[in-house]
């Protein structure tokens, strides 16, 4: 460096605050510059020039002392630090996170990454200007949570919450704050730092799933597991305050079926949440209604005293329910049923309330429709024993325990027998002989009505056919076999009944089949063309118990109708009553219009014999000729040739 001057090895920048400098030189003052050299080697040297000039007594200038310090670790060590600097800026710029730290005693903003903005809807400095902000953005319900977590903070150092923010534009968002607690050198807080990453959407999406698990998606009310758990909760609340009395309707439509089958299950949905909504109305904010599936509802009523409370609130739910039902245009009645199962502390599982619930439904769909009946222990007893003749049912068959009696069906005029009704029994081991009226219902119910039926139709052709041969003296005689409203509507009934008759050789003219007027138009659509196939096999086709149903002669004019059998509800007082003796009358007459034929059921009576030939309707059927009979029985009577003119 000999014979250079020091600005040799300076760069442009250098050079201009060595030019500066030498321009003020002269007036003395001690100045300090940092300048950036160029070594031999080509690097670069950062050093501190401090240079103090020297002037004379009279100010001139007459030379510098100065100092050179290498300083370029420290430049580099700068320059370093600037680079991460921005590098970090960058970072928490483009973070969608809000970055955050608060200084720990004042909790005032000490930094805010621009995240802020997009997150609570306000710029950084409105944070700086107003420390108190974010806790005045907390969400009015979560503040005092919020609050009560700053402690526990300073304990453990580190902290997780989730919070909801309300933004100036009325939006709620989501929060998941990070904070750490920084501490300076003597172990004393100095500094909150914290992420806050907004996790409305995660929320949104948890909540929806929390719903879809809890909550009926059509109707929006609570579902099973909801009820469930509310229930439980008021079994447990129960055990704690006995007073504290809670009770659980099980509510069904009556005739919800009808309505998806006939307007389509769009109408029938509707329905279901007009429901829902009419349900609501008739409650107390703290009772629950729930819906269980299909027009299943339970509801649950949190406080009452007494049972009453409870049934006072189903006449209610009866009384909401009268009012039609405007689905698109129909007009729709519905009557709903009501099952009532107080909460006692005998109860320790919900499951077993909505049991007895659903038992005391169960009874009042059998005994009316638009009623409710309160459980009674009895009713479980009777449930459970009907569970075992369920059970004992389906071995019937197959234990060759059921039979056919015969009741004869005689001619009004000649007192003849021209044929039989089968009915079914069973001998059951234990209970003994169990009436179709009791095990009939539950076949249907649970479907054993098809092999049942189809059992008896196979036993009873081939006994007819056997005293047919037996008894080729006596006029043909005809067999009536009961045919169920599920056998109707079954897919194989026509071939099933084709291979029996052919397997028997009875001639198809001989065998009349009894349907329910209720079974006909359960499946109105069906009917006719079942009906009609079934016809032109040549069987013929009565209506069972007639005037106990839908009771339109028109109605069931549509269909290919042979014979109907008066119920024996009009029979038992048409000597009595001439009220309804006109009923039969005007029926006979109707029949006998329509080209059926009529037969009298449950005659039990001379007197109701005597109106019958007077009415002239055509056959009877009763306790006055016999009661059914087994088949050893019936052979006797017809190897007898009784006549029942006499009677
Ligand atoms: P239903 O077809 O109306 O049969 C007539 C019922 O009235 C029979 O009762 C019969 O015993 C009874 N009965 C007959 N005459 C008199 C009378 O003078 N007075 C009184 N009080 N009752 C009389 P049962 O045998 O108990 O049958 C009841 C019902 O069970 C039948 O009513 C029928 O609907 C059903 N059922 C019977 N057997 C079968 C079957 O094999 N298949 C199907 N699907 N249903 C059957
Ligand atoms: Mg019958
Ligand atoms: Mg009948």
């Amino acid at each position: 460096m000999l014979g250079e001057t020091l600005f040799s090895f300076m760069d442009s920048e250098g050079l201009e605050i060595a030019n500066a400098y030498l321009l003020r030189r002269h007036q003395g003052i001690h100045e300090t510059h940092d300048f950036k050299f160029r070594c031999q080697d080509g690097s670069d040297l950062w050093a501190i020039i401090s240079c103090a000039p020297l002037l004379d007594d009279e100010g001139n200038y007459g030379g510098a002392l100065g100092m050179v310090t290498n300083i370029t670790d420290r430049k580099q060590a700068e320059a370093a630090l600037q680079e991460s600097k921005q590098r970090l800026d960058g970072i928490l710029s483009s973070l969608e996170d809000v970055v955050w730290s608060i200084s720990a005693d004042t909790f005032e903003t000490l930094y805010l990454n621009p995240a802020v903005l997009k997150v609570y809807g306000r710029c950084a400095s409105e944070f700086f200007d107003n420390s108190n902000l974010w806790f005045e953005m907390i969400h009015p319900e979560d503040q005092q949570r919020v609050h009560a977590a700053i402690q526990p903070l300073f304990l453990t150092g580190k902290q997780e919450l989730e919070y909801r923010i309300v933004r100036a534009d009325g939006h709620i968002r989501w929060l998941l704050n990070r904070s750490h607690l920084i501490y300076n050198a003597c172990g004393q807080p100095i500094r909150i730092d914290g992420i806050a990453t907004d996790i409305t959407e995660r929320k949104l999406l948890e909540e929806k799933l929390v719903h879809h698990a809890f909550y009926d998606a059509l109707t929006g009310l609570p579902n099973r597991i909801l009820f469930i758990d509310r229930l439980e909760l008021a079994i447990a609340q129960m055990k704690h305050n006995p007073d504290d009395l809670f009770a659980v309707l099980f509510l069904d439509l009556d005739r919800f079926k009808v309505v998806n089958d006939s307007l389509g299950h769009l109408v029938g949905d509707q329905l279901l949440v007009t429901l829902a909504q009419r349900l609501q109305q008739c409650l107390q904010l703290d009772d629950t209604v729930a819906r269980l599936g299909g027009d299943e509802f339970t509801i649950l009523l949190s406080h009452i005293q007494t049972i009453e409370d409870a049934t006072c609130i189903a006449e209610h739910i009866h009384q909401a329910l009268e009012s039609p039902f405007n689905l698109g245009g129909y007009e729709v009645f519905m009557t709903a049923s009501i099952g009532i199962a107080l909460g006692t502390n005998k109860y320790a599982q919900p499951v077993d309330l909505l049991r007895d619930a659903d038992t005391a439904l169960y009874r009042a769909k059998e005994q009316s429709q638009a009623g409710h009946i309160v459980f009674d222990a009895t009713m479980h007893d009777r449930a459970v024993a009907l569970l075992q003749l369920e059970t004992d049912l389906r071995w019937a068959i197959e234990r060759q325990e059921l039979c056919v009696y015969y009741q004869p069906i005689i001619c009004v005029t000649t007192g003849t027998i021209e044929g039989f009704e089968a009915l079914v029994r069973w001998q059951h081991p234990e209970r003994g002989l169990i009436s179709p009226a009791e095990f009939i219902p539950i076949a249907e119910e649970t479907g054993l009505i098809i092999p049942i039926g189809q059992w008896v139709l196979s036993e009873s052709c081939q006994q007819l056919r056997q005293w047919q041969l037996q008894f080729p003296a006596i006029k043909p005689l005809t067999l009536n076999v009961n045919l169920s409203g599920k056998q109707f509507s079954q897919p194989r009934l026509i071939e099933q009944i084709s291979q029996i008759l052919q397997d028997t050789n009875l001639s198809p003219s001989n065998l009349k089949l009894e349907i329910t007027e209720t079974a006909i138009i359960a499946s109105a659509d069906k009917a006719t063309s079942v009906l009609k196939q079934l016809k032109a096999f040549g069987l013929q086709l009565c209506i069972d118990d007639f005037g106990t149903g839908y009771s339109s002669l028109a109605y069931l004019h549509n269909f290919p109708i042979d014979v109907l059998k008066i119920d024996r509800s009009f029979i038992n007082r048409i000597d009595s009553d001439t009220e309804q003796f006109a009923i039969v009358r005007a029926i006979v007459t109707l029949a006998d219009n329509l080209g059926m034929s009529v037969v009298a059921e449950g005659v039990e009576t001379i007197y109701q014999l005597a109106q019958l030939k007077l009415l002239q309707c055509q056959q009877a059927q009763g306790y006055l000729f016999s009661k059914p009979l087994d088949q050893e029985q019936a052979r006797i009577l017809l190897a007898s040739g009784q006549s029942f003119l006499s009677t």
